[in-house]
């Protein structure tokens, strides 16, 4: 069987301890443009029932690929030692590709937030980001911010994505029923609205 890592990590970027001691990190060797591939992630897909019982070490380097849907690296690399950040320079391209947010300077940690993947509680944890916008405490409900929505709009998986547009479309739905209470047309033949994105 082949030892190739399941990921794939450009050649601008190398993966390594990080200076602090706090575990590993991919870094960028070279400048690296807004919009740029940084890395692939792939491996094995688990459901949720079966990965929740996978080991801690397994269940963090994995990314959440659809609503009850993970993919575990196999072999891990050193794209699979993104970390997360609540100011990140990368952001996702549909559910398993990162690409660059912005251009990234040779020596920059290269991050995204778990927020663009996460819907599901399996790895809540303190941040210790260091950024003036640190949210604290990570967990699976961070995507239902709506100023994370705004910052990452076009860098969310697509599972995320779709959960955004229905909680968008319930909340026009009470607007717009609200609406018609308060004027009194509660009582009309109401004829479908338009759905407005
Ligand atoms: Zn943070």
């Amino acid at each position: 069987m082949s030892k190739q890592p399941s990921s794939f990590l450009s050649s601008k970027l190398e993966g390594r301890p990080k200076a602090d001691g706090s575990g590993n990190g991919i870094f960028a060797q070279k400048p690296i443009n807004e919009g740029e591939l940084v890395a692939v992630f792939g491996g094995v897909v688990y459901e949720w029932d079966t990965f929740i019982h996978l080991p801690d070490r397994e269940r963090s380097l994995c990314i959440q690929v659809e609503d009850r849907h993970f993919l575990v690296p196999r072999p891990i690399g050193e794209g699979d030692y993104v970390n997360h950040s609540c100011n990140p320079n990368a952001g996702l391209s549909g559910q398993i590709a990162l690409v660059a947010m912005r251009d990234i300077r040779p020596g920059e940690e290269v991050c995204f937030d778990y927020a663009m993947s996460d819907t599901m509680p399996y790895d809540e944890f303190d941040c210790g980001c260091g950024q003036p916008t640190c949210r604290g405490r990570i967990s699976g409900n961070d995507w239902q911010m709506p100023e994370l929505q705004k910052k990452y709009a076009g860098f969310f998986a697509p599972h995320v994505q779709r959960k955004i547009d229905h909680l968008r479309a319930e909340r026009r739905a009470f607007v717009r029923e609200a609406r018609e209470k308060t004027h009194g047309f509660a009582t009309k033949i109401a004829t479908p609205a338009p759905v407005y994105k």
